[in-house]
Formats: C-alpha cells, structure tokens, sequence
C-alpha cells in the first residue's frame, strides 16, 4: 500500500481509507509494482491535469498505470461530495480528508463541466447565434449613396448574364437604385421616398428568378427566395408569412442589419391569389395577401433564429422589414385574357372582330398589364398597392434561347466546353445545332429550364465515349446529331491523319 500513497505526513486513518478507495484493484497494483523497476527512468504524470510528479508532487497511482496527484485527486473528491455517492462521504472516518479538501483552493488547467452551462448559451448551435451588431457613430449611415451603382451600370452589369428582358432589366435597375437612395438616406425632411417594392409577370423560365439572383449577387446584399404556395396563415399547416424574413437572416449569416437591407424573393405570387367561389377561409391565399401587408411596408417582426417556425427552443430576433426591399414573381397564367377582354372591350365599338384577332395575335401583350387586370386575377388592392413597380417579362423567343445557350457569362455551352477542356478536348456546336436545340426547347414550353435538360441529354453519349479515346482532340456538335438524323463531327488529336468521322460508330445515335 505504501506505495499507492507514499506520503509520510499522512496518518494511518489516512491509509485505512486508501485502502478502502482501491479495495479489489489490487491485482493490478500489484502488475504496476513489478513494472516499476523498469520504468524508473520515467516520471509518473498526473492523468488529468498532464503535470509530472515533479511539479505535481506524489501521486495516487491507480489501477492499469493511471497516476492522478493529489491536487487532482481531492478536487475530484470535492465534485463527487456533491452527490454524496452512496453516503460514503458522511462517513466519519473521512472528514478530515473532506475538509481538507474544501480547503483548497484553485485547479490548475482543468476545469469542470457544468451541465447546466451546455443547455443555456453554450448549448445552442452556431446557426441560432445572433451577430452582435456594430457600434456605430450617431447619424452614420450605414450605406452610402455615392457606392450604389448607377441604374445604367446596373443594367449593365445585368446584361452580362440576363439575355433580352430589356425593358424588365431597366426598370429593375431604377427600382433597385431608388430604393437603395431611401436606404441611404433615411427619411428625407418631410419627403419619405416610398418603397419600390416590384411585382414582376413572366411565363415559367423566362428568368424572374435568375433575374433577381443576379442582381442580389451584382449588389452583394442577402437574398432569400420563398415559394408562396407554401406559406398560410398563422397557425395553419405550412410555412408562417414570417418565415421568409426568417430566412432572409440566415442569408445574412444571422446579422440583422445586414438582413434589413436584403432582398425577398416571393415566387409563384399568382398562387395566393384570391379564390374565387369558395365558402371555406381562404388560409393559402387572401389571407396570405392580407399577411403579407404589413411586411411589404415595413414592420418589426419577431422571427425565429435558425427555425422555420416560432416555439420555445428557438431564440427569437426582431428585423424591421422598412428596409428590405420585396420582389413578387409569378406566371399569372390567365392574366392575358384578362388583359385581352379589357382591350378589346374599350375598343370594341365599331371594329370588334378585326382587333380580338390583333390582341391574339400579340405575343407580349403581358407587358400591357395594369393594375386593374391584376385586381380582377384575384389580388387584392392594398396588396397590389405595396407593389408600386409593375412589370412584365417577355416569353423567350428561339432567338433568345440560342443566345442564352452561348452569351451569358456562365452560359451553358461554356459550361461543357470547359468540363471537355479539362480532358483535353474541343467542344463545338455548330449553328444548326443550337437552333435544333432552341427548337425542341421551345416545343417543352417551359423556358430557358428546358435548355439544359435537353443538352444533358445529347452530351451524356459524348461525356461517357469521349475519355475512353485519348485520341479524340475536338468535337463537334451537329443540328443533324440533335435532331437524331447523323452523328457528331470527331477530330482526331493534331496529326489530322483520319480528318472527319461523320459516323461514330461507339455512340448511339439519338431517336
Ligand atoms: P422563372 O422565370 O420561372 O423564375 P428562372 O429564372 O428560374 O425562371 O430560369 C431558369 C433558368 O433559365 C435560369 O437558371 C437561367 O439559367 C435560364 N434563363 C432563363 N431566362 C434567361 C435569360 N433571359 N437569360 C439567361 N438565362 C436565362
């Protein structure tokens, strides 16, 4: 036993109850006095706190070679006293040893746990965190008007990604500078600029989303898209109105001034529009319009940190929505008859028949849109009223979809070129082939979206033949190839000996 607790100034009631500590180890002390010998070159170190025993002074030494010092050993005899363990702890015997224990003080490099600690602050994921906000001088402004870019850079900028939409892409750019110019500003003396909250009406694909994901890039401002079929009325299966300022302050990484200045993106607008014949509440759709009034004007709301929805274990922050500037989209799909009967209506005295024929004839007659047409729809005027910026965005055309293919910076086209590159291989389209493929997107009816999908088709045969032959050194797309009458054009790698293969015989050709 000595030498479990070598400590002369201990006495023998001291050694009694160290007997009682390691009572049934002792086979084990036992192995670790053989040991000793050879390990008595070695210091023993304390297992806790990592100290060696000439710093630490002697050590317990445990069963299996654990040596804890005895700094350690009574700070542990402090944590479990709490508990009392098996009321060994009021025994008699040991007080002396307790209550030299509570004597000392302080513990070097540990400390303990407490698991109160874990479920209060500690405990919370990073995600639920709240940025603490900047301390920022009196009257300072937290944007400045003169780093807002100009609408014409705006545009311009806009153009590198967005094909066509030009008239959309005009008023978006002045929108977005004047309601940033009201950001910056505060309020001006007596003349409160109004918010230019947008709603924009364009078929599916046609790049509303695109459109404002770009722009949110462009101005490096939060941006968070929410789909409005999702959201009901409070209380009510679905997503609160709430939960898109929600998540808005997670695309701000949790810091509410910078999600005060963000954008919202409510797509598929046209969904809560108002029922019609119905004697149910209507919790999807005007009661989501309703909801929707106070946020588009500017509130403060109590959202959720982290969460899609209020309860008890969330943190709840509080964002003023007077800043955050709200973009509506949706397809409106019978908006053009609406628009068409109000058209031919006011004119219809004298030549009706001849101008029903014009209107149908008339591919953007979206871009006639006015409020009425889409209070009659189904949304409701002081909806409407929020949304001062109305504007339509024009069906893509075939002449579109090529471009869209090739011009943007990101194009699609650039895209596969460069995975190709990556094997050292030319990729081409020639221009039959992207009309081919304009054609067939065009015949999908849903956009630019119909684009990718159908080059992925084409290009898998291409993607899995082309790395098997490292002589292959360019391909060309043809429109044939596309519309499943001939291959695709392969060169071989610069010795040119073979020239044009217009049949690849490995790649099946499409149907
Ligand atoms: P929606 O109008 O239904 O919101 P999206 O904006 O999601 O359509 O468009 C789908 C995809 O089509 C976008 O990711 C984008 O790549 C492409 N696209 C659509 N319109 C254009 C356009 N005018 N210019 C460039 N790409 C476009």
């Amino acid at each position: 036993m000595a030498d479990l607790y070598d400590d002369d100034n201990k006495g023998k009631e001291q050694e009694e109850r160290e007997t009682d500590l390691t009572k049934g180890h002792s086979d084990a002390s036992n192995t670790q006095k053989a040991g000793k010998g050879d390990n008595a070159d070695y210091e023993d170190v304390c297992f806790i706190c990592r100290r060696p025993e000439s710093k630490a002074g002697k050590m317990f030494k445990l069963p299996n070679n654990i040596c804890v010092c005895n700094d350690c050993m009574h700070k542990t005899m402090e944590t479990v006293s709490q508990f009392d363990y098996q009321g060994m702890l009021n025994n008699p015997n040991l007080q002396s040893e307790i209550d030299q224990l509570t004597r000392q003080g302080g513990f070097p490099n540990i400390s303990f746990v407490n698991l109160a600690d874990l479920r209060g602050d500690g405990g919370i994921p990073n995600k639920q965190k709240l940025k603490r906000k900047a301390k920022k001088e009196e009257g300072e402004l937290a944007l400045q008007i003169k780093d807002i870019p100009a609408p014409h850079k705006i545009k311009a900028s806009l153009d590198e990604y967005v094909v066509g939409q030009e008239h959309a892409k005009k008023v978006i750019s002045v929108a977005v500078y004047n309601h940033y110019k009201r950001v910056a500003t505060g309020t001006m003396d007596d003349i409160e600029i109004e918010k230019s909250n947008m709603l924009m009406i364009g078929p599916t694909g046609c790049g509303k989303t695109y459109l404002v994901k770009t722009l949110a890039r462009l101005l490096d401002v939060p941006l968070a898209i929410a789909d409005a079929t999702s959201l009901t009325e409070a209380g009510y299966i679905g997503d609160d109105i709430e939960s898109v300022v929600s998540k808005l302050l997670a695309a701000a990484d949790n810091d509410v001034e910078k999600a005060e200045r963000g954008i919202i993106f409510i797509d598929e607008i046209d969904k809560i529009a108002k029922k019609k014949n119905t004697n149910t509440r209507d919790v999807s759709g005007e009661s989501v319009q309703q909801g929707m009034l106070k946020l588009l004007e500017g509130a403060e709301v109590e959202v959720p940190v982290g969460a899609n929805s209020k309860n008890a274990m969330v943190p709840l922050a509080t964002v003023n929505t007077r800043n955050i500037l709200f973009i509506c989209g949706g397809a409106f799909p019978d908006l053009e008859d609406i628009i068409k009967e109000r058209l031919t209506k006011t004119a219809s005295i004298g030549f009706n028949s001849e101008l029903k024929d014009k209107y149908d004839k008339d591919k953007n007659i979206l871009s006639k849109v006015t409020v009425e047409d889409i209070r009659k729809f189904g949304m409701i005027p002081e909806f409407i009223g929020r949304l001062p910026v109305i504007f339509a965005l024009e069906g893509l055309s075939r002449e579109m979809m090529v471009k869209i293919l090739k011009e943007p910076k990101n194009a699609i086209l650039k895209q596969y070129q460069k995975l190709l590159e990556l094997d050292e291989v030319k990729l081409e389209f020639t221009d039959d082939a992207l009309e081919a493929i304009a054609e067939k997107a065009m015949e999908r009816d849903t956009g630019a979206r119909a684009l990718r999908s159908i080059i992925e088709e084409f290009m898998l045969d291409i993607m899995y033949e082309i790395p098997k032959d490292d002589n292959i050194g360019k391909v060309t797309i043809t429109g044939s190839y596309i519309r499943g009458t001939g291959g695709p054009i392969i060169d071989i790698r610069s010795n040119q000996l073979t020239g044009h293969i217009e049949d690849l015989k490995e790649i099946p050709e499409q149907q």
